[in-house]
């Protein structure tokens, strides 16, 4: 490609992410003047773009907040101290690495083989929360983007047996911060570009030594192929997180399917009986061999996800931060 065209793509994606990001903050009241966010930076490209579109937009915004990185040094053996403070030195931006070695913890707790995820993400959570209330921050800023919320939402279903994904903005577990997800409307091969654009200087995430979690690495390599085959699929998944239809489902804690009482006037979004509504008509709309699994040929369900699906009835795990 001709250097002109890549400046042009990259100012395109540039510009792509500060709109989807801008929505997202706009969509969910995210940020309010005063607001003193604490970004959570783990050293790989969703964190370093979160930061880095996050600033762009901060000088453009018409009120005042802060922003603060921070990164939690876990001892992982190999990690490179000294990678984050030469960036964020150089970038000018407050920051506060905090030093805890739960490698050391989690390795002693927790029996050799077994998956040290759960664990590590209870401490460190513990560890980001009181961070954030020692630097005075309001909220907290992660960067799970839309991939992952759809990842989310499908172990959560497959696994957890629970429709539920990550939302963009939700109070913490502790009551205490807002957690924000901007990075929610944002495709995860975005970020991949954006990271090579700006040349961040990757830590690699597998430092701990730990498996990644099969059924996440799975389910993402599914909905890639999806999108693959049907470009614009992801983004209708994520619309379809943002307009749900209660009576459509079958929550009785959402609908009062017990007290339903027959009208005899039309009702707008009333069941059709037989005819099951057609889908909208546009490139992403799904044929019925699309909508299966991508299968291997002599099995009729993914093997793994089939026995998965049986034994394993834990909630999906979270994306590290
Ligand atoms: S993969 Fe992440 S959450 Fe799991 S043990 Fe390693 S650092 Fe902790």
């Amino acid at each position: 490609m001709n250097p002109d065209k890549i400046e042009r793509e990259n100012h395109k994606l540039e510009k792509r992410l500060c709109r989807l990001v801008g929505q997202a903050i706009a969509d969910y009241a995210m940020i309010e003047a005063g607001d003193r966010i604490m970004v959570c930076l783990s050293g790989g490209k969703d964190s370093y773009t979160l930061l880095d579109i996050l600033l762009k937009l901060r000088q453009r915004a018409p009120i005042d907040f802060e922003l603060i990185a921070v990164n939690l040094d876990q001892k992982q053996p190999g990690f490179p101290a000294e990678v984050l403070p030469a960036y964020l030195t150089q970038l000018g931006v407050p920051f506060h690495i905090e030093t805890q070695d739960t490698y050391s913890v989690v390795k002693k707790i927790i029996p050799e083989g077994k998956t040290t995820c759960s664990l590590c993400s209870r401490l460190r959570r513990g560890i980001l929360y009181r961070v954030a209330r020692e630097l005075g921050c309001n909220k907290i800023a992660l960067g799970h983007h839309r991939d992952d919320i759809l990842q989310t939402l499908l172990l959560n279903m497959f696994f957890g047996a629970k429709l539920k994904g990550m939302p963009a903005k939700l109070v913490s577990d502790n009551g205490e911060f807002m957690v924000l997800r901007p990075l929610a409307y944002v495709a995860e091969p975005d970020l991949v570009r954006w990271a090579q654009v700006r040349q961040f200087p990757i830590i690699p995430c597998n430092l701990c030594g730990s498996q990644d979690n099969l059924q996440r690495v799975q389910v993402g390599q599914m909905l890639r192929e999806w999108e693959r085959q049907h470009p614009g699929r992801l983004d209708n998944m994520l619309k379809a997180l943002q307009s749900v239809v209660p009576s459509h489902l079958m929550d009785r804690e959402l609908f009062p399917f017990e007290t339903l009482q027959t009208t005899g006037q039309p009702v707008g979004d009333g069941d059709t009986v037989f005819d099951a509504p057609d889908p909208p008509a546009g490139p992403a709309t799904p044929t019925l061999q699309s909508v299966a699994l991508p299968l291997p040929t002599r099995a009729p369900t993914g093997p793994r996800a089939s026995s998965s699906a049986s034994s394993n009835s834990q909630p999906a795990a979270q994306p590290a931060l």
